[in-house]
């Protein structure tokens, strides 16, 4: 459970640490806001998909379920700065498929924290492999940071891309090289 008193007391140091008047005007107010604000933008954490990964339907037979663009925001870790960009999906069902809505969600609860790009990636390739147990996943996630772009070190617009195989998927080449067919085409 986030402490909404500690933030606020948190944020108000780091104001004066900066060398501002944390009490003037504009600024009175903003150790709440980010309070609430966390509350809301970090609500993932001690989550976990089970309840929305939970939930499949039973299918004779299933190709490829790709599920593309999903648009996310994170919190880096290292700088408390976003990251932001998108998730493509791709599962081999082995039986069992899950609403199109409980990917996202999935996706949100592991976005929602002090997150790396890297760890998202195979977190939610992770997740589908253990509640969703279908042949194969993956992952790509591709996302422009905050804290490159913000500082310089990277022109904006930039974009990092991971990728998390698992099952055929990782065993598979042509597979894969099916995926970044479909991805590139739909
Ligand atoms: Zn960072």
């Amino acid at each position: 459970m986030i402490d909404k008193e500690k933030i606020e007391q948190a944020v108000t140091l780091l104001l004066e640490g900066m060398g501002e008047d944390a009490s003037r005007e504009g600024l009175k107010e903003t150790p709440r806001r980010i309070a609430r604000m966390y509350e809301e933008i970090f609500a993932g954490i001690g989550q976990t998909p089970k309840e929305h990964l939970g939930k499949t339907f039973s299918v004779e037979e299933g190709g490829m379920v790709l599920e593309k663009d999903i648009v996310f925001y994170s919190t880096c870790e290292h700088h408390l700065l976003p990251f932001y960009g998108k998730v493509h999906i791709a599962y081999i069902p082995d039986g069992k498929v899950v609403g199109l809505s409980k990917l996202a969600r999935t996706v949100e609860i592991y976005a929602k924290r002090p997150q790396l790009q890297e760890r998202l990636t195979v977190q939610v390739a992770d997740a589908l492999m253990e509640y969703l147990k279908p042949q194969g996943a993956m992952v790509v996630v591709e996302a422009e940071h905050m804290c490159m772009t913000m500082r310089g070190v990277k022109k904006p617009g930039a974009r990092t891309v991971t990728v998390a195989a698992r099952g055929t998927f990782e065993k598979d080449k042509d597979l894969q090289e099916e995926f970044w067919h479909m991805l590139e085409r739909v």
